[in-house]
C-alpha cells in the first residue's frame, strides 16, 4: 500500500531513494508512469519487485475504482502512453510551469485551446510542437465527448492534490477490505432471498448502528447479532450436513425448513408474530406494520422516538430469543416471550445500575414497568 502511495503520488514531488532506484531501471520511463498506463503499453523487462506491485496494482486498481478511464493523473514525462514525454529534457519549459500531469492540460469543460496557453502562460513560440503534441494527447484522455468524463476516484484526487488525507494507508486498506457492494455480503444476500424482500443501501447501516447500541450487556448484545448472521441450524441446512435427515420445518407444516420460513413464514410463527406485535401495541402504543427486518435484526422502525425504540428493541429481542428457545418444538411458548422481556429488564436494571444509567433505564422502561404491574408478575421484581 506504501508503494501505491509512494509510485502514485510521493514520485513526482519527493525524491524517495527506492523510487530513484526503479526509474533508473526502468529510464527511460518512469516507474510512476506505469503506473498510470496499462499493462499492454509497459516493457517486460523491469525489476522483480516492480513487477510485483504493478501486478498486484493492475488486479486491485478497477475492481476498487482507484482509476478512471480518462487517466488525469498519468504523468507527462516518462509515460509509455506519451512518447514525446520520454526526452524529459525537451519537456523543461513545461514542467517548470507545473504541467506535470493530464489533469494540468484539461479544465472542466476539456483540454485548454492553445490561446489560452498562449495568453495565460506566455507560452514561447518554440513550444508550439510540443503544446500541439501534449494536447493532443489530452484530448485522446479526455474521450471524444463531454460524457465520457467519468468523476476523479478517491485515489486520483489524493495524487493530484499533492496532500493525502490523514490516515491514506489506512483508509485505502480499508477500501480494499470492503465489499465492493452490500449485497455481495454473504447473510445479506441470503436474507433477502429468504424474505422475498431486501434492504436499501442506506439502511443496512441504519440496521448496524441500531443493533451495535441495542444494548451495553453483551448476552443480550450477542443475542441480536445471532440471528442477522444466521448462526442457527435450519432443518434445511442440517439436511445438507447429515443427508439422511428431513429438510421439513420442524414444526409440523410440510415447507423446507429455511431460515426465511422457520423465523418469518412458517403459520405458527406467524401467528406468534402476530401476538407480539399486539403486545408491543399494548405496551408502547406503536401500530407498526410487519418488518422482517425490524423484527429479527434489528432494522429501527420509522418514526419511532428513542426511548420507545430502545425498549422496541428489547421486546424484538426477546421475541427472537423466545423462537430461538422454542428450536425443534411443534410450538413456540407465548409466555416465555414475557419472561424473555423481564429477564432482559433485569439485566439491563443491573448494567444500568453498574454504569449509572439508572435514570435513563426509567425513562427507557416505564411502559413495561406500566404494563406488567397490571398484569400478574410480582411487582417485587418490577420495582426499582
Ligand atoms: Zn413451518
Amino acid at each position: 500500500m506504501l508503494i501505491f502511495m509512494d509510485y502514485g503520488w510521493i514520485s513526482s514531488t519527493l525524491t524517495i531513494k527506492r523510487i530513484c532506484v526503479q526509474n533508473y531501471l526502468t529510464y527511460p520511463y518512469t516507474a510512476e508512469g506505469f503506473f498510470w498506463s496499462p499493462a499492454s503499453s509497459r516493457p517486460s523487462a523491469m525489476s522483480p519487485c516492480l513487477k510485483h506491485t504493478l501486478f498486484m496494482w493492475d488486479r486491485y486498481a478497477p475492481a476498487y475504482n482507484l482509476t478512471s478511464p480518462s487517466r488525469p493523473a498519468a504523468p507527462i514525462i516518462g509515460n509509455p502512453l506519451f512518447p514525446p514525454g520520454l526526452q524529459a529534457k525537451a519537456f523543461t519549459w513545461w514542467t517548470t510551469n507545473k504541467f506535470l500531469r493530464v489533469k494540468d492540460l484539461i479544465s472542466v469543460r476539456g483540454p485548454y485551446p492553445m490561446t489560452y496557453l498562449i495568453e495565460n502562460y506566455n507560452l514561447p513560440k518554440t513550444e508550439h510542437y510540443r503544446a500541439l503534441q501534449l494536447l493532443h494527447w489530452a484530448q485522446k484522455c479526455w474521450g471524444s465527448s463531454r460524457s465520457d468524463q467519468a468523476p476523479l476516484t478517491c485515489f486520483e484526487r489524493w495524487c493530484l492534490n499533492n496532500a493525502p488525507p490523514p490516515k491514506t494507508i489506512s483508509l485505502l486498506y480499508l477500501t480494499l477490505v470492503s465489499p465492493k457492494s452490500l449485497t455481495d455480503i454473504l447473510y445479506i444476500k441470503q436474507w433477502g432471498n429468504d424474505l422475498g424482500v431486501s434492504l436499501t443501501d442506506t439502511q443496512w447501516p441504519q440496521l448496524w448502528e441500531n443493533l451495535k447500541h441495542s444494548s451495553s450487556n453483551t448476552v443480550i448484545s450477542e443475542a441480536g447479532y445471532k440471528v442477522l448472521f444466521r448462526w442457527y441450524l435450519t432443518p434445511v441446512r442440517l439436511a445438507r450436513i447429515y443427508h439422511n435427515t428431513n429438510d421439513h420445518c420442524f414444526r409440523g407444516c410440510s415447507a423446507p425448513g429455511t431460515m426465511g420460513h422457520i423465523w418469518w413464514h412458517c403459520p405458527k410463527v406467524v401467528r406468534y408474530w402476530v401476538r407480539v406485535y399486539n403486545l408491543i401495541f399494548s405496551v408502547l402504543h406503536l401500530n407498526l406494520r410487519k418488518n422482517p427486518y425490524e423484527a429479527l435484526m434489528g432494522l429501527p422502525s420509522a418514526k419511532v422516538p428513542k426511548n420507545k425504540q430502545k425498549l422496541l428493541n428489547h421486546m424484538f429481542l426477546a421475541a427472537r430469543q423466545t423462537i430461538a428457545k422454542s428450536w425443534k418444538s411443534l410450538s413456540i411458548n407465548f409466555t416465555l416471550f414475557k419472561n424473555k422481556v423481564d429477564w432482559i429488564f433485569i439485566n439491563e436494571k443491573l448494567s444500568s445500575i453498574d454504569m449509572d444509567r439508572l435514570k435513563t433505564f426509567q425513562t427507557v422502561w416505564e411502559p413495561w414497568i406500566k404494563y406488567r404491574h397490571y398484569d400478574t408478575l410480582p411487582t417485587y421484581l418490577l420495582t426499582i
